[in-house]
């Protein structure tokens, strides 16, 4: 019989995984690649009609692209922000793809604008002379003959023109992805395929001139649909709430290469109508490229915001854990990471893996006694409900390296959470050093 004395309590929780066969990681926005379509000798669509500008989209892009990396560095500043091109040069969609999946990007944002295929429109201008003739044939047979007379007659000048569209305002586009292809169904289903988490390179290998490749490269699109959903509608929320239309989210296949190339969430931002008057001015302005700027920023800004804060919410369950484990972890050094004041006695500890997950293992002690031994680390939580003990001035929490995992040393990312209250501490362990976190009451 174990008494209740000898057993301490520990409430694990473990994430709920969806059916999905991929799972998803709660990785942190550290890189945004903001890319401005087009570029050199791909002018995009221009603003060649009646009363337009002539302007053409790959300098607009470019120019709303610049002000949006500076308005992303500005809004978040702990963000990498990593243009596609800052000059007016040629790239092809793969060029654009591999500088945002090299960089590791956590989300990727096409700037492009819309054109429509204009009507052609003709009015009269004045008169013009031009001469015709009246045919005549005499004769019969093989005597016959034709006499043309030449007279003048006055006729209406019509000039051409194209006529710029009517339509006007914002739209994102998503990559479809192709749930109910039977192909992709079985290869998501197929564990030989291999869906690193996070920041693989595998995404680089992919060749998309294969069947395989474009349906690999369908599995990582679908992956990362909800979050670029999620994006999309962010970013036309904002548009809402300026003077312009926000025309919703749209999605397909064709066109939008790009996004479905690259290894993140990703969406385009048709930022207007080219071929449209007004548009065309307010996209070739200062004021209006700022104001584009800093609409999709304060957008990508709530996204990254509640990206960051959104814990899986984990199902609880009880294990006991005896507290006789052997103290292993004496003879390492404590490397004292961070103390944290509490204003009350109960706190939660959630564990990650923090960055890659490769196979970290951990024994976890609080106050010298194990509550955790020899636990993977992965991108779901493992949580502890933990209390100060009032006879202490310091609550030692100390995590012991079982391993390294793939890639030394071993990380952890620990969230400590007491009401409203989290503190974020990226714990380093390896065979020389534990890695301590002190908790002291305010
Ligand atoms: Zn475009």
């Amino acid at each position: 019989m174990i008494k209740l004395n000898f057993v301490i309590k520990f409430i694990i929780a473990f994430l709920f995984l969806s059916n999905s066969a991929v799972s998803q990681t709660i990785k942190k926005i550290k890189t945004i690649i903001v890319d401005a379509g087009h570029g050199g000798k791909d002018f995009g669509a221009r603003g060649a009609y009646e009363g337009g500008l002539n302007s053409n989209e790959k300098d607009i892009t470019l120019q709303i692209s610049n002000k949006l990396v500076a308005e992303l560095q500005k809004q978040l500043p702990d963000v990498k922000i990593i243009p596609t091109r800052t000059t007016d040069i040629y790239q092809n969609p793969r060029e654009k793809a591999t500088i945002a999946n090299e960089n590791k990007g956590d989300l990727f944002i096409c700037i492009h604008a819309d054109a429509v295929k204009l009507q052609t429109g003709r009015r009269q201008t004045g008169y013009h002379q031009e001469t015709r003739y009246h045919v005549k044939y005499a004769g019969k047979g093989r005597k016959r003959k034709k006499t043309s007379t030449p007279y003048t007659v006055t006729v209406p000048t019509y000039e051409y023109y194209k006529i710029g569209s009517q339509r006007s305002g914002t739209s994102i586009w998503l990559f479809a992805a192709h749930k109910t292809s039977d192909k992709l169904k079985a290869v998501m289903d197929n564990e030989d395929i291999q869906i690193g988490s996070g920041a693989d390179s595998a995404y680089n290998d992919i060749d998309f001139d294969t069947p395989e490749g474009r349906i690999r490269a369908k599995i990582y699109a679908d992956r990362y649909q909800k979050k670029s959903i999620k994006l999309a509608t962010m970013v036309d929320e904002e548009i809402d709430k300026t003077d312009r239309p926000a025309l919703g989210l749209n999605q397909r296949q064709k066109g939008i290469w790009v996004l479905q190339a690259t290894n993140m969430p990703a969406i385009l931002i048709e930022t207007g109508f080219i071929t449209n008057h007004d548009d065309e001015r307010y996209l070739n302005s200062e004021k209006g490229q700022q104001e584009l700027a800093e609409t999709i920023a304060r957008a990508v800004k709530k996204y990254k915001d509640e990206i960051d804060h959104t814990l899986p919410a984990p199902i609880q369950k009880i294990i006991d854990y005896p507290t006789n484990t052997p103290e292993k972890y004496a003879d390492r050094t404590k490397n004292i990471l961070k103390r944290i004041d509490l204003n009350q006695p109960d706190f939660k500890v959630d564990l990650y893996d923090d960055g890659d997950v490769d196979g970290d293992i951990v024994s976890v002690y609080y106050n010298g006694k194990a509550v955790l031994t020899n636990i993977k680390l992965t991108d779901q939580p493992i949580t502890l409900n933990l209390s100060l003990d009032p006879d202490k001035t310091e609550n030692e929490l100390l995590i012991y390296a079982e391993n390294e995992g793939d890639i030394p040393p071993n990380t952890a990312l620990m969230v400590v959470t007491e009401g409203n209250t989290r503190t974020e501490v990226r714990v380093i362990s390896d065979t020389k050093k534990n890695g301590v976190i002190l908790f002291t009451k305010k």
